[in-house]
């Protein structure tokens, strides 16, 4: 639309022009009218943006008044509707940082909407599956039956090696939301739970077994004195098994939840070293020969998971290593790896390759029966392969079963700390 003054110039141009073409009067008589058409426009226009703008009862404005507030409001307009896009980004936002699949459904069950993570857990497209039936997409019986009658327990759904569980919640006009969430870590973790505590009742159930059988023969026969020692003797065997599995029990569960050791304490290694093979040499009481080649290094770390550490390392050397081995105590700086290494070589049994990737699991042996005669718990090497974490070490174990050639049998376990442990 033309602007006030634009119309008056243009009115008064076309006064003078019809003044020479017509007679003045006729002139005068179109000049009013069109001057009587304008006011009109004027009035109608500002009595219309005025009611539009709803102004209160007696306010009157100019039509320039009008239009300013127009443009203001239309300003307004425009921020609003970018605060929303804001909001629907921020929301977007959160949404898809939810790590948990969310579904927006409609009544027949088609995907309305969904959460990055939704279409992460099931390999969905955002194109290509908007829109359709999610039974079709997440296809499992139970679920299935789910999504038909709420009122059944939340599938736990497991596919591709993950398991999924499934919660529905009503929404308003039949709209449903769907929330997936992968349980696989908890699940996996729940198992390992489980089978801890049903490997612990069953390690001490054993010896307890024993115990009880002594003690009723102890009450209920008349035995020698010969008889009764020997029994005694027993019962002491079991509980000491029972100790010493309470007691790794508790250096795991310390080793788990403590926090590292600090990183300025100095361990003499050469002085734990030397500590742990005088042990190791008492509990083969001669039966093997040794050889010690420990070099004056010092680390930092913590000095009774070390010792821990390497008195499982030697104490097994000595059990699976038959009367006349060799074992042997190497603590040395390797100048190649740029570590130090601490190295424990037995001739013993060997260890069949299969076995070398699960030996640091909790309760995992190779020889039960040998592991139990000789007081094992199935503890030792899970608590070397922590104590090795803690101290950012490697863990290494080679092995060769005796029997399995004709060259040398035995194993060889190291561990081999950073350099920058060096003191
Ligand atoms: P255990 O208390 O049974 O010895 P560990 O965790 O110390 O438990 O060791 C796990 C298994 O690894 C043992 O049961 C044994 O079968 C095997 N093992 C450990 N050290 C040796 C070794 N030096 N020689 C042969 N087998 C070994």
């Amino acid at each position: 639309m033309k602007s006030l003054p634009q119309i008056v110039v243009a009115i008064a141009v076309l006064s003078v022009v019809l003044s020479i073409v017509w007679t003045p009067w006729i002139a005068v008589v179109v000049l009013g009218l069109m001057c009587a058409r304008l006011l009109f426009m004027v009035l109608r226009q500002e009595t219309a943006a005025i009611e539009l703008l709803q102004e209160p009862a007696g306010v009157r404005r100019t039509f320039d008044d009008a239009l300013n507030i127009v443009r203001v409001r239309l300003k307004e307009g425009e921020q609003s509707l970018k605060d929303r896009d804001a909001e629907i980004a921020q929301r977007k936002q959160i949404t898809n940082a939810v790590p948990d699949g969310l579904f927006l459904l409609d009544d027949s069950g088609r995907i309305v909407w969904c959460n990055q993570a939704a279409l992460v857990m099931h390999s969905l497209d955002a194109f290509r599956d908007m829109g359709k039936p999610i039974a079709q997409l997440i296809r499992s019986p139970e679920f299935a039956a789910y999504l038909n009658d709420e009122s059944l327990p939340e599938p736990v759904v497991t596919s591709g090696g993950r398991t999924i569980l499934f919660h529905l919640e009503r929404g308003s006009a039949g709209a449903r939301l769907l929330l997936t969430r992968d349980v696989t870590d908890r699940e996996r973790l729940d198992r390992m739970r489980r089978d801890f505590v049903a490997n612990v009742s069953h390690e001490l159930r054993t010896p307890l077994t024993v115990v009880g059988g002594f003690v009723e023969t102890l009450t209920d026969l008349p035995l020698d004195d010969d008889e009764r020692s020997r029994y005694l003797q027993m019962i002491a065997t079991q509980t000491t098994n029972m100790r010493r599995l309470v007691e790794d029990l508790l250096i795991l569960a310390r080793l788990e939840n403590d926090q590292l050791p600090p990183e300025t304490a100095v361990v003499d290694l050469s002085h734990i070293a030397r500590d742990v093979l005088a042990d190791a040499e008492a509990l083969s009481a001669g039966a093997h020969t040794f050889e010690a080649n420990i070099a004056p290094l010092k680390i930092s770390g913590s000095a009774n998971e070390l010792r821990s550490a390497l008195g499982n390392l030697l104490s097994n050397a000595v059990r699976y290593t038959p009367t006349g081995g060799r074992i042997s105590l190497h603590v040395f700086a390797d100048a190649e790896k740029n570590d130090i290494a601490v190295e424990v070589k037995d001739s013993g049994v060997g260890i069949a390759p299969e076995h070398l990737p699960r030996l640091t699991e909790r309760f995992y042996r190779v020889d039960r029966s040998r592991s139990r005669e000789t007081g094992g718990t199935g503890l030792g090497l899970a608590i070397v392969k922590h104590v090795a974490q803690r101290h950012h070490a490697k863990f290494e174990i080679e092995s060769v079963v005796q029997g399995a050639s004709s060259g040398e049998h035995g194993s060889t376990f190291r561990l081999r700390f950073p350099a920058s442990a060096s003191t």
